[in-house]
């Protein structure tokens, strides 16, 4: 029976386990690739899945190439191939041809699937999809799942090998106790085994996977997908939350309010991303085509572009970046028509917009049309090229040398003017974008950063509002009070991030205390501090601006440092770096490349700052419940190695078999125990500091509980069972008496344990109904076991009396009562130990 009983448990852990995976899998699958393509001349966004050879693929920095493809463009492309080739340093990719038998490695001129790109951007022609590919060629070795290993499970899988032994040694020595007090051999291998069989915590693996399954799937419900397991343990212990601005702590719907062109200030109405609106000069409603310099810059907003405009079905809706979208929108409202702009100016090359450089820019041909002549410098000097950039301020203004005044003639430029305009705009909470434009003679044919590095004119500015999201206000609260630093980082201007910082409450240490350096810190000045003053910056400022990629992973160290568990949000490629760094990686689902999603552990479907904060709160749940089952767990473990070794040292009779032990382990373990996973999380979850990583996983005050529980089930089986006995029933309905206290001794610590502190009464006797329906269910097996034949013979029990039913659920009333008392006596002390604790207050912090 015994050995039957093993590998029933077995097997149905193994069932388990495959199945928390294969879910975990399957929701790991919703961050799943898409590919940009053309199609019937129009881009479009579909899943990697719906790619057939001939398709027109877009490639760009930070895309995991889709399928296999023969490049038709690149430009300054590079593809990470290490997964493919094993080659760890990108490769540079081109078009030409290459002789039929070039390696795999060497055939510059194709992009396979599963590749990253890492700079540039390309397009090619789909030549090979899904098993087809070269990857999809040797995927049985791709397909190997990752374990469900966390730092949690690893400690656990220690401490079971170490009570291994323990328990191991305690059965010898019970073993030859016995042996030397007389006993015959074969009863003390009996209760050798029972020892053994009943000190060993069978149930725990099990139910330690799937209580971290359940909160894979409720953090997949909230918005957040888990890729690697350990990160739901480590949300718990987060203690800082590094996160972007644009799309994550604002709703990414830009919109253009305010405009600056040739000296004069301009306004736009209307909401969202409908082209419908007026432009305003201060009151007055006004036509874009009486001003040349505005017209200009909306002309660059247009060119300068890599967004669509589209309705479906009666909305308005950006595909590509709403920072570029708003510019197509603010356009159309101003009265300008895109095609027949686009028409005038065909694009020959463009600089695609990275963090690091800041702007981007595009090449067109002048084709020398009646609506543009009139701003060429020179008429009649032939075709011409035109670039037209936009970015931040500070990367455009060092190289303008000009500016267009209010009749769009070049005069020479302001810049102290145009720097007083864009703080203006950026003290409103605006996004400021600059735009310019160079010339050059002739057709050029691409142009590189060098091109726009001198000799621009400068067009203008726009101010874009982006609404912070109202749930984010919420979650920054909330984070307060859990003793969670929020720090944004942007790549934004340092008044825009000041501004929504404000509307956020977001603020610094030093700015709280009215002390200490300024509360935002930007990229330069950071670039500019040794690293004891980055660690200082970082831990006393919130508002990071102007920041590059490679800084994150800078300040994600500075904070590590300081000893801080640092969960960092991403989009971008260059991102990579600090999200594998972080504690906590998180990746966009929505605006984030497929490099930064490989790189975090951690997705947000909706890239929702608030979601993390959930995130956060569930990863706490989930410990919370771990601990409650292992407190729950391991009283009985201890109670019945107890009564075994009592009963041998003592030279009595075994209360308790092997067998019936084993039942006892089983199915306590999943009626009962495992029904803690669906414990609600406690109400206070989110005001108490975080976890200190370090921390055991079982207090003091854990450990005696659990000691006290074990001693009374002792005590309760062992007592009953001699009671049992001196009347004279035989020693099958004594032991049947004992296996029941240990049963329901069980089932009323459960109600117990549904908190560590709090009384069952304050959580809701019905809040958990899985822990009821598993007491009942559990009654109902033990009525079985006790009372049907069948049960009776393979577990030698018998059936006992109404008396002995009394005496059993007394016993459990009286440790449903002992324990409440003792938790009632903590919350006592705790509550005159520390009266005005400040929720959340850092020095609790790993006390
Ligand atoms: P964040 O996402 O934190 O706002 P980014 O790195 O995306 O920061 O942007 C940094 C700056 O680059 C912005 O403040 C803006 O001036 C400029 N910028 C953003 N998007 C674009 C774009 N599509 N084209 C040109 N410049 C841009
Ligand atoms: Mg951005």
């Amino acid at each position: 029976v015994i050995l039957g009983v093993v590998l029933v448990n077995a097997v149905i852990g193994f069932v388990q386990e495959d199945r928390a995976l294969k879910a975990i899998e399957a929701l790991s699958d919703m961050a799943a690739p898409t590919a940009r393509v053309v199609r019937g001349g129009e881009r479009r966004l579909i899943g990697a899945e719906e790619l057939v050879p001939g398709d027109i693929v877009l490639l760009a920095a930070g895309d995991k190439v889709p399928a296999d493809m023969r490049l038709l463009h690149t430009r300054e492309l590079q593809v990470d191939e290490a997964i493919l080739t094993g080659e760890s340093v990108p490769v540079p990719k081109s078009t030409d041809a290459l002789a039929p038998e070039t390696e795999l490695a060497e055939r510059a001129n194709m992009a396979w699937a599963t590749t990253l790109v890492t700079r540039g951007a390309g397009r090619g022609i789909v030549t090979a999809t899904g098993h087809a590919t070269q990857v999809g060629r040797i995927s049985e070795l791709l397909s190997a799942t990752e374990a469900l290993d966390t730092p949690l499970t690893a400690k656990i899988a220690r401490f079971s090998q170490l009570l291994l032994y323990i328990i191991l040694a305690m059965a010898g020595v019970t073993f030859i106790a016995g042996l030397a007090q007389g006993a015959s051999w074969q009863s003390m291998f009996i209760a050798s085994v029972a020892l053994a069989v009943g000190a060993i915590p069978e149930g725990l693996p099990a139910a330690v996977t799937i209580t971290l399954a359940i909160g894979v799937a409720r953090m997949a419900r909230r918005g957040a997908i888990i890729r690697k397991l350990p990160a739901v343990e480590t949300l718990g212990s987060t203690t800082v939350i590094c996160s972007d601005k644009t799309g994550t702590l604002t709703r990414n719907e830009m919109t253009v309010q305010a405009l600056w062109a040739g000296g004069a200030h301009f306004s736009l109405t209307g909401v969202g991303y409908r082209p419908e609106g007026r432009l305003l000069l201060g009151d007055r409603a006004v036509e874009a085509s009486a001003f040349p310099a505005l017209r200009e810059l909306l002309t660059a907003g247009l060119l300068c572009n890599e967004a669509e405009l589209v309705c479906a079905n009666g909305t308005w809706r950006i595909e590509g970046d709403p920072t570029e979208g708003a510019l197509i929108v603010a356009a159309r409202k101003a009265g300008l028509d895109l095609r027949v702009i686009e028409s005038a100016h065909p694009r020959l090359d463009t600089i695609p917009f990275e963090s690091e450089l800041q702007y981007m820019a595009s090449l067109h041909a002048l084709a020398g049309g009646p609506c543009e002549g009139a701003q060429r410098e020179e008429p009649g000097a032939g075709p011409a090229s035109r670039a037209y950039i936009k970015g931040s301020l500070e990367a455009l203004l060092p190289h303008c040398t000009a500016m267009l005044d209010s009749a769009g003639r070049p005069v020479p430029i302001a810049k102290a003017r145009i720097l007083a305009e864009a703080e203006t705009f950026a003290a409103q909470g605006l996004r400021v974008l600059a735009f310019a434009r160079a010339d050059f003679p002739g057709i050029k044919p691409a142009i590189t950063p060098d091109d726009v590095a001198r000799g621009l004119v400068f067009l203008g500015l726009t101010g874009m509002i982006d609404p912070p999201r109202e749930e984010a206000r919420e979650a920054v609260r909330a984070c307060k009070s859990a003793g969670i630093e929020v720090k944004m980082i942007t790549g934004d201007h340092a008044g825009t991030a000041a501004a929504v910082a404000r509307a956020l409450g977001l603020r610094g240490d030093a700015e709280a205390e009215g002390s200490g350096p300024p509360d935002i810190v930007t990229g330069p000045e950071l670039a500019a501090r040794s690293a004891p003053e980055v660690a200082d910056l970082v831990a006393r400022s919130a508002v990071f601006a102007r920041i590059v990629p490679e800084q994150k992973l800078r300040l994600v160290e500075a904070l590590q440092a300081g000893g801080e568990i640092v969960a960092m949000t991403g989009d971008g490629v260059n991102d990579a770096p600090a999200l594998r760094r972080a504690d906590i990686g998180i990746a966009m689902g929505r605006a984030g490349t497929d490099v930064t999603k490989e790189a975090a552990d951690m997705v947000l479907t909706d890239d929702n700052f608030a979601t993390i904060v959930a995130a956060v709160e569930e990863g706490r749940g989930v410990f919370d419940n771990l601990v409650k089952f292992i407190t729950w767990t391991l009283p009985t473990n201890i109670g019945e190695g107890l009564v075994i070794m009592v009963a041998v040292l003592a030279g009595a009779t075994l209360p308790i078999l092997p067998v019936q032990i084993l039942w006892i382990n089983m199915t306590t373990a999943v009626l009962l125990g495992l029904m803690l996973a669906f414990e609600p999380k406690e109400p206070g979850i989110m005001t108490r500091p975080p976890r200190a990583p370090k921390a055991p996983l079982l207090s003091g005050a854990l450990i005696f509980r659990i000691f006290s529980v074990g001693v009374l089930l002792l005590a309760g089986a062992f007592g009953l069972f001699e009671a049992t006995m001196a009347r004279g029933a035989s020693v099958e309905e004594a032991r049947t008496v004992a296996l029941n206290v240990f049963v329901t001794g069980q089932a009323f610590y459960l109600l117990n344990c549904r908190s560590l502190s709090r009384s069952m009464l304050t959580v809701g006797v019905f809040s958990n109904r899985w822990v009821l329906g598993g007491i009942a269910l559990m009654m109902m097996l033990q009525l079985l076991i006790t009372y049907w034949p069948v049960m009776q013979v393979l577990f030698h029990t018998a059936p006992i009396g109404a008396n002995d039913w009394l005496a059993i659920v007394g016993w459990g009333l009286v440790i449903y009562t002992v324990i409440g008392l003792e938790k009632w006596v903590r919350r006592r002390v705790q509550a005159r130990r520390t009266p005005t604790r400040q929720a959340g207050s850092r020095s609790l912090n790993g006390a």
